[in-house]
């Protein structure tokens, strides 16, 4: 089963596809954590990617759909996988769908307030990537990852001033894919909004689960 995560920054994707993807076993891809990796190795896609990401713009597409289509040619998707973080344009979309079939798009609701609320607070682990927030998922230990013991830090581009410039490029670059993937006949949508995420879990394997008995 191929799966796309769409929805605004912060409006969890990246925790709601860690708690579910032992259930599916099918890789988690995340272009934002790839292109982190790449910055923490100092790649020269790291380079090419960090300025983009520190103000909070895309990546240009190009870059982007190169490193998707690479990573979906490796062995461990013939399964399926959970994409997250991509597509985020439609000329992604467009190149996506001559590499890959997406079955279900999934896109995850929620309101303005919330997500700014999310995005601000939000902190990661520098090690394992685990995702906290201060109010919403406080780590144990504060600073502290629960997971490995590495240190937590706050991503630059979840600063107020990249938060802005997120949203609007969201706005204006990726939200029309809802509409897009509306046509095509396999949109689910999920509400995001409250804070109890093993409720958003538990309605979004329901939708996940019934949607591939009827397929
Ligand atoms: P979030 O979903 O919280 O914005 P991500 O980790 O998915 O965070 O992405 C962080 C940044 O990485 C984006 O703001 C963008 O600069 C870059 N990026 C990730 N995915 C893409 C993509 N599909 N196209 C272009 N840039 C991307
Ligand atoms: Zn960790």
């Amino acid at each position: 089963m191929n799966i796309i995560f769409l929805g605004a920054p912060g409006v969890g994707k990246g925790t709601y596809t860690s708690r579910v993807k032992e259930k599916y076993s099918i890789p988690h891809i995340s272009t934002g954590d790839i292109f982190r990796g790449n910055i923490k190795n100092n790649t020269l896609l790291g380079k090419e990617a960090k300025g983009y990401m520190d103000k909070g713009q895309l990546v240009p597409d190009e870059v982007t759909i190169n490193m998707v289509k690479d990573r979906l040619s490796q062995d461990d998707v013939k399964d399926g996988y959970i994409l997250d973080g991509f597509p985020r344009t439609i000329a992604q979309a467009e190149a996506l769908k001559e590499f890959s079939k997406v079955d279900i798009a999934v896109n995850f609701a929620a309101r303005d307030d919330v997500i700014i609320q999310r995005l601000s607070g939000r902190r990661i682990c520098r090690k394992c990537g685990a995702i906290f927030h201060v109010k919403n998922i406080p780590p144990k230990t504060e600073g502290v990852c629960d997971k490995c013991g590495g240190e937590i830090y706050q991503r630059d581009d979840d600063k107020p001033e990249a938060i802005k410039k997120r949203l609007e490029v969201y706005k204006k670059q990726t939200s029309p894919l809802i509409d897009y993937y509306k046509e095509g006949g396999n949109l689910i949508v999920v509400d995001a909004n409250s804070e109890d995420i093993d409720s958003i879990i538990k309605n979004l394997v329901e939708r996940l689960d019934s949607t591939r008995k009827s397929a």
